[in-house]
């Protein structure tokens, strides 16, 4: 998730005056490989590239309760691919949903728990192939079958409704709610950190159980429905008079639900690709092609993020350019607002930083999600250095001025109120942290245990301690003291504990 530019309740006037994320995007060249460029989507008919079958081992993992978030999430289920068919009827603002989740039981239960919105009517429940009985109160939908821990099951859920955003738990003036938003044309975007996947399918809303997707999307033509992962087939059809696209997205590596998209609108869909290889695919509004250059830059900051955190880590990537007013890195594909700030290319990076420091490697409990912020912010830092005209240690200096202020209005970046996700303290106080380690180790090192941190926990959810861990191992220093004072501490902590 972005930064929110401005000071997000800073009282420090100036403080942000030269903060990185001024938006300097349109005047920047580009020498990337040339655009190619489509106004339709694929012919219908024909697959973009053959599905594969899901490596449902990938997504094994240990669900756990949240400690901020507990009543979202359910640590029975481990979610292992969630294949959802969806159809959108933008002028009822209608959807129409089978999710067919295949799980393993996590624990022996004579019930279990997912998270569905109430905006949803089930009209059908089946655990494999035989009626459930079940319940939908508020946002708990309960399948009253026992489990034995171990077990693989496939439940299937029919549900349709008028799906509408939850609640934020932030103070934050980018956003107030997530999940499925719905613009007054009926396009639709989704993003839902720290929850809010519930708003539209049946799901173990909580970030330690990552699972595969496989989602098909049915939307009134010329309109596309994109979500994460491979698009595998484009089909026309007609269905009472009205021409239909149906598109099919695959995810083949997991994601936490957090960083699971669904954009619908007309879009027109462009590519390019990194010097390294990675190709690049972006969805834009047909009515917006000039936001192609802004967003191509991706192709060179995946460059330059290669070079120090390593390979970009999945098959596949994308950028979506929507309605929201703030960007979200979700896994494979970028969903961006359609604002000049969210589109410029500190923001674009940002996002691109997270595929690596928070997809690939995500936090397993939403008090750890400094691990994503403060390595993503240091990045964009350093980027914005080498795009010139900006002094890193200066910026660096100030973040650490301002430290205190942070943990006094938010508390330490890991022992945050709860009602104010996403606050400053999650991105600033780590990236000075993560900064101090760099000067003391020299660049080279610094990112060679960044990097065999991601290789060593590819595709997993982790937790502060295998991060200090990790560290701490790979560096032979002493660093409990330091990460402490910076990750809980309720004071700024002094120079010069590193090794202390
Ligand atoms: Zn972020």
């Amino acid at each position: 998730m972005r930064r929110l530019r401005g000071t997000a309740g800073l009282a420090v006037a100036g403080l942000l005056a030269v903060a990185p994320l001024a938006a300097c995007t349109s005047s920047q060249s580009s020498s990337e490989a040339p655009a190619s460029s489509s106004s339709a989507p694929p012919a219908s008919g024909a697959p973009a590239v053959e599905a594969v079958e899901p490596d449902l081992a990938l997504a094994e993992s240990t669900p756990r309760e949240d400690s901020l978030y507990p009543s979202v999430g359910h640590p029975d289920v481990d979610a292992l691919l969630y294949d959802l068919d969806l159809d959108w009827a933008p002028t009822s603002r209608t959807l129409t949903g089978t999710a067919t989740l295949t799980f393993r039981a996590a624990r022996d239960t004579r019930a279990f728990r997912l998270d569905l919105a109430d905006a949803l009517d089930v009209e059908s429940v089946t655990l494999d192939g035989e009626d459930a009985s079940y319940a939908h109160r508020s946002k708990d939908l309960v399948v009253r079958s026992p489990i034995t821990e171990g077990d693989r099951h496939e439940l299937v859920v029919e549900y349709s409704g008028s799906p509408r955003p939850e609640p934020a738990p932030t103070t934050r003036s980018d956003f107030s709610e997530v999940g499925f938003t719905v613009t007054e044309r009926g396009e639709v975007w989704t993003m839902q950190e720290p929850y809010g996947a519930y708003s539209w399918y049946p799901v173990n809303d909580q970030p330690s159980d990552k699972a595969l997707y496989d989602i098909t999307v049915t939307v009134p033509s010329p309109w596309t429905g994109v979500a994460n992962g491979r698009l595998v087939s484009t089909e026309n059809s007609s269905q009472e008079g009205e021409d239909l696209t149906t598109t099919r997205w695959q995810l083949d590596e997991p994601a936490s639900s957090y960083l699971v998209t669904l954009a619908i609108g007309d879009y027109a869909h462009r590519s390019n690709s990194s010097t390294s290889g990675v190709g690049i695919d972006y969805w834009i509004p047909r009515g917006l092609p000039m936001a192609y250059d802004d967003l191509k830059v991706a192709a060179k900051a995946v460059d330059w993020i290669e070079q120090r955190l390593g390979p970009y880590p999945f098959s596949t990537l994308g950028l979506v350019l929507t309605d929201s007013q703030s960007a979200m890195e979700t896994q494979t594909m970028v969903t961006l607002g359609n604002n000049e700030y969210v589109r410029s290319a500190p923001v674009v990076l940002h996002e691109l930083v997270h595929q690596w420091y928070g997809d690939q490697v995500s936090p397993a409990d939403w008090s750890d999600v400094w691990l994503n912020e403060g390595m993503t912010m240091l990045m964009q830092a350093l980027y914005e250095a080498d795009r010139g005209g900006y002094d890193v240690e200066a910026q660096i200096s100030q973040w650490r001025a301002q430290d205190q202020q942070l943990r006094d209005q938010y508390g330490p970046p890991g022992d945050y109120d709860p009602r104010q996700f996403g606050g400053s303290n999650i991105y600033y106080s780590p990236a000075v942290m993560w900064d101090e380690l760099r000067r003391e180790l020299g660049d080279e090192a610094f990112f060679e245990i960044a990097r065999s941190w991601l290789t060593d926990h590819d595709n997993s959810s982790v937790t502060r301690q295998q991060a200090f861990d990790h560290w701490e191992a790979e560096t032979g220093l002493e660093l409990s003291a330091f990460f402490d004072a910076w990750i809980t501490g309720s004071r700024t902590p002094p120079k010069g504990l590193i090794g202390s």
